[in-house]
């Protein structure tokens, strides 16, 4: 069985062009481009918890990077660097080499040194901590919302809990609507291109994670606004509008998460830059409500009449696996 040194010198020393110094040392050392402000983040990934234990390592390893790129997509910052915690049941080599893989080819296609990392025995759990670079004053928060924003989507939402459905709930679907959901879970398109075109364009931005009405709920009262949100505007793909019959259907685009689309606002006016730049992203974006004064959250079905439908969203410790 490979030791712990063995895992790291074959699968995570991986050239690192844009590092002064990367794995081997006891710090990698990095030349952050001089006058950008350093965006950070860190997530977590728990077996049981945030994936299945068999899930394909190669595609774990492909959306543990993929969840890190979206904070930065959703920060408009260029990912640059990141480490990789690790912790492992065993050192069994095939799916260390494939998570790697996975990990590895993701990173290179959006130009991230891998620099660093930890690597134990114990249940598996990943911790990627990423780091990016954006020009001062022009990281996309989540307080810069303004009342009479548009509020726009990328992408479509619900895809990914549908897979879920498929999976945990037993829903039925077509062999090739099946595959889209599934690899919409398993394999997100992070919106970094998207989040870096939306820089001196968009007032406030989030990324979704926990649900599209739950993160925009973050967003507003970050921002202290309110939101009307058009149900019916919300961008939902074909796979999704086939299971319009479903009973509870409707909770999967508003509340479904793993969706890792971005959540923005933006003056009216900048509409049409906003599609211009979604365009040269190659990623749809949609208008889906707009910013209100005060504290309302409404959601609106196709004839204008309020929905019921809590905004809140997943919760580690309030929601019950
Ligand atoms: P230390 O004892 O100083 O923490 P380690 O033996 O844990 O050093 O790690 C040796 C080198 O391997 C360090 O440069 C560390 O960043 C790197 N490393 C360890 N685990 C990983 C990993 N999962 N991914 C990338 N680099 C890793
Ligand atoms: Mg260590």
């Amino acid at each position: 069985m490979p030791s712990e040194f063995d895992l790291i010198r074959r699968y995570f020393s991986r050239s690192a062009p844009g590092t002064l110094l990367g794995v081997g040392d006891d710090c990698a050392l990095m030349v952050p481009t001089p006058g950008q402000e350093l965006a950070v983040s860190t997530d977590l990934l728990v077996a049981g918890r945030h994936f299945f234990a068999g899930t394909d390592p190669l595609r774990l390893g492909h959306k543990a990077v993929a969840v890190n790129l979206s904070d930065m997509a959703a920060m408009g910052a260029q990912p640059r660097w990141v480490t990789l915690g690790l912790a492992l049941p065993q050192a069994d080599e095939p799916w260390v080499e494939a998570f790697a893989t996975g990990f590895h080819t993701l990173l290179l296609q959006h130009g991230v040194d891998w620099v660093g990392g930890d690597t134990t025995a114990g249940p598996l759990t990943i911790a990627v901590t990423i780091l990016g670079e954006v020009p001062p004053l022009q990281a996309l928060r989540r307080s810069g919302a303004q009342a009479g924003d548009d509020i726009w989507v990328s992408g479509t939402v619900g895809d990914a809990a549908l897979g879920l459905r498929c999976l945990k709930d037993g829903w039925i679907l077509s062999a090739n609507d099946r595959q889209f959901c599934l690899d919409r879970l398993d394999t997100p398109t992070p919106r970094v291109a998207l989040g870096l075109a939306l820089r001196g364009l968009a007032h406030a931005a989030i990324d979704i994670s926990d649900g599209l009405l739950a993160d925009l709920g973050h967003l507003l009262e970050a921002s202290g606004v309110g939101a009307r949100v058009h149900f019916e505007s919300i961008p939902c793909s074909a796979a999704l509008h086939r299971q319009r019959g479903h009973a509870g259907w409707e909770a999967l685009p508003l509340a479904g998460g793993d969706d890792y689309e971005l959540c923005f606002t933006a003056a009216p006016a900048a509409a049409s830059r906003i599609h211009q730049a979604a365009a040269r992203a190659d990623v749809m974006v949609t208008r889906i409500g707009v910013i209100t004064a005060g504290v309302e959250q409404v959601l609106l079905d196709g004839n204008g009449t309020a929905m019921a439908f809590a905004w809140q969203g997943f919760d580690h410790f309030r929601t019950l696996p």
